[in-house]
């Protein structure tokens, strides 16, 4: 039997080639790079598994440093000697460890595990991510651009991503009234056949979101309004879905199967969206079976993730109707994605067919980016 020998856990900060600032403040910038963890689980036959995650603590309570230290006091010893196949065997010890109480428990940290298992099984088989989830429905995945910034920067940019291929444009709002309107604006003046996903990140409430609805309710490019409320205000999404002639889609609000249950059940979504950082791939899937069955709309995002948790996103959206381009922007905004192999044309991203995740990591590149962490 094919066990887990070798658990590695690489702390990295990978540069930003421009800014991208929501309204929970910068992702990263040039000057401040991105923090990523990988992890590398080697076999007792030598092969290796990769998994990555984007700890960012503005975003959600999860740190660099607390990613490692997650993975390497306490799920490391779940890991070594263990079968990789064991994926649900797997998920549930580390659940016992880290119970998840009313959360996932420390998700973005277990994500990384869950991607690299499933690296591992691929490759031990030789079979791509996709087809052990039962096979992709489409060759290429399309990506949105991601939008940020004043109403005078933006026009130039979302041009020029128009010009590449970019059809649908993800634009940060800030919970200003006046100055998202200026923003739709010009977003629409640079690219009036684009479509439009606002997303505020939490920027307003039930209140206030409605006066920003008055002015934009007629914009027909505008395909949903991505949380615009806090993380726990399910009632003000509620309120906010019923009156709201823009889908209204949730992110920030959801990351579980058992999330989208009570979101469900209070009528408080249009659409949700996905991100493998969230809910890795196992629990992305569960999600996603239950928002089928609901009539819940499903879109694909990311946390700017270089070249591994990007890819595994890549398998995992080939492999679900999504109703607009998916927003996977770390191409967009690092400096390097960190692997071999990947193929992108524009807007769209080839789907891998090699085994496992169907990309190379660079480990070179890993040493250039290693990030010295104080715990
Ligand atoms: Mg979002």
């Amino acid at each position: 039997m094919v066990t887990i020998k070798e658990v590695e856990v690489i702390p990295l900060r990978i540069p930003f080639v421009r800014p991208f600032k929501i309204s929970r403040g910068y992702v990263g910038a040039p000057g401040k790079p991105g923090e990523h963890v990988y992890l590398k689980l080697v076999t007792s036959d030598g092969e290796v598994g990769w998994g990555e995650t984007r700890p960012m603590p503005s975003w959600m309570y999860e740190t660099m440093e607390s990613v490692y230290t997650t993975l390497k006091k306490y799920i490391s010893r779940i890991l070594i000697g263990e079968d990789p196949y064991n994926i649900i065997k797997i998920h549930k010890a580390m659940d016992k460890e880290l119970a998840p109480v009313v959360s996932s428990g420390q998700p973005f940290a277990k994500s990384a595990v869950d991607i690299a298992l499933h690296d591992l099984v691929g490759k031990l088989t030789g079979t791509p991510i996709h087809r052990l989830l039962g096979g992709k429905i489409r060759d290429y995945v399309e990506m949105s651009a991601l939008i940020s910034g004043t109403p005078d920067a933006i026009g130039d940019y979302a041009k020029e991503m128009w010009q590449k291929g970019y059809r649908c444009f993800k634009l940060k709002i800030m919970g200003d009234v006046d100055e998202d309107y200026k923003l739709i604006k010009a977003l629409i003046e640079a690219v009036p056949e684009g479509k439009i996903w606002l997303d505020a990140n939490q920027a307003y409430s039930s209140y206030s979101l409605r006066f920003l609805l008055r002015k934009i309710a007629d914009i027909e490019n505008i395909i949903c309004i991505e949380q615009p409320v806090p993380t726990y205000d399910f009632h003000g999404l509620s309120r906010i879905v019923r009156i709201s002639p823009i889908p209204i889609a949730v992110d920030e609000s959801l990351f579980s199967h058992y999330d989208l249950l009570k979101l469900i059940s209070m009528n408080a979504l249009d659409a949700l969206v996905l991100k493998i950082a969230k809910s890795g791939i196992r629990t992305s899937t569960k999600i996603y079976a239950l928002a089928e069955a609901a009539g819940i709309s499903c879109m694909g995002s990311g946390m700017t993730e270089s070249g591994v948790g990007f890819t595994a996103a890549m398998h995992v959206f080939s492999t679900m109707e999504m109703i607009a381009p998916v927003d996977t922007n770390g191409p967009q905004f690092l400096k390097d994605m960190l692997v071999r192999g990947l193929e992108i044309e524009g807007a769209k991203v080839k789907v891998p067919d090699k085994p496992g995740l169907g990309i190379e990591v660079d480990e070179k590149k890993l040493e250039e980016y290693k990030a010295e962490i104080e715990i």
